[in-house]
């Protein structure tokens, strides 16, 4: 069984109630962050874990709004992990991600500075391991392998989504993008599609242009559905809602969705947690 827990189902626009865009998957044993935006740390503490249990830390792409907390998953756990020689914490993203790590760790640096002058068993920064990747398999450790493929989100490129795959369970995030055959790919008889999605019927009657202008890159509910029906997917999750949902029309989303995909769609609040068990995908991979 693989576990998904939407930790923050937020947009770059701040909300009340939701945090922003990042999704904890937990499998065999293992737990990986995907994306780290607003809020990622108190909710991860909500969902019964924390940073220094982070097997991995996944990142779809570098808009602000899913790495808004990217400093504080590496100093939070950095600080917090009490075992000598921790290992480096992973971090799997596509190219740029080692220049904005990098750059995180520099604007970190006076506070780096002092919690080594202060504390005498830490002695070095904070230990990261960056990996770019744009597709192929990045994750093989103890049961659990994970693979990206291309997404389409352009201008913001290269974007990846990732596919966890445990004991015949499997799932994939699709981060931000467009319907794309690379991601329909990726996507294949996998057992759970967690995607973002925008209500373009909304958002194109806001007046400002500037908010219109995020239609052209994301997906619809409509189209993730529709992806998620191309790719025989047993469960669709649909996170980082633009407009935040308002409380009581969940239904309305999950409607949406129902008329491109007729299986299980979930839509939720911040800690929706969602089993995925072997063998519910249409279509067999490959
Ligand atoms: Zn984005
Ligand atoms: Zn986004």
């Amino acid at each position: 069984m693989i576990e998904v827990t939407l930790l923050g189902t937020g947009s770059p626009i701040p909300d009340p109630d939701r945090a922003g865009p990042s999704t904890m998957v937990r499998a065999g044993g293992q737990t990986f962050l995907v994306d780290c935006g607003r809020g990622v740390l108190q909710r991860l503490a909500a969902a019964g874990s924390s940073a220094s249990q982070l097997s991995a830390l996944l990142l779809t792409h570098l808009h602000s709004d899913h790495i808004a907390d990217l400093g504080d998953v590496i100093i939070t756990r950095w600080v917090s992990t009490f075992t000598p020689d921790a290992p480096p914490l992973p971090i799997i993203g596509p190219p740029g991600t080692a220049e904005v790590v990098e750059a995180t760790l520099k604007a970190f640096g006076h506070d780096i500075g002092y919690r080594i002058a202060h504390h005498d068993d830490l002695t070095a920064p904070p230990p990261v391991e960056v990996h770019e990747h744009t597709e192929g398999v990045v994750w093989d450790r103890d049961g659990v392998v994970i693979r990206v493929g291309p997404t389409d989100h352009r201008p913001v490129t290269p974007t990846i989504a990732f596919r966890v795959e445990h004991a015949d369970a499997s799932v994939v995030a699709a981060g931000d993008s467009v319907p794309c055959a690379t991601l329909d790919a990726l996507a294949t008889g996998a057992g759970a599609l967690i995607h973002t999605v925008i209500r373009k019927d909304i958002i194109e009657t806001l007046p400002q242009q500037r908010i219109r202008d995020i239609c052209d890159y994301h997906s619809s509910v409509q189209e993730a559905a529709a992806t998620a029906a191309r790719a025989g997917v047993g469960i669709l999750i649909l996170t980082h809602y633009v407009p935040a949902i308002a409380p009581g029309t969940e239904d309305q989303w999950r409607e949406l969705a129902a008329t491109e995909f007729d299986r299980q769609i979930e839509v939720g609040a911040d800690l929706h947690r969602v089993e995925v068990h072997p063998g519910v995908c249409v279509k067999p991979a490959g």
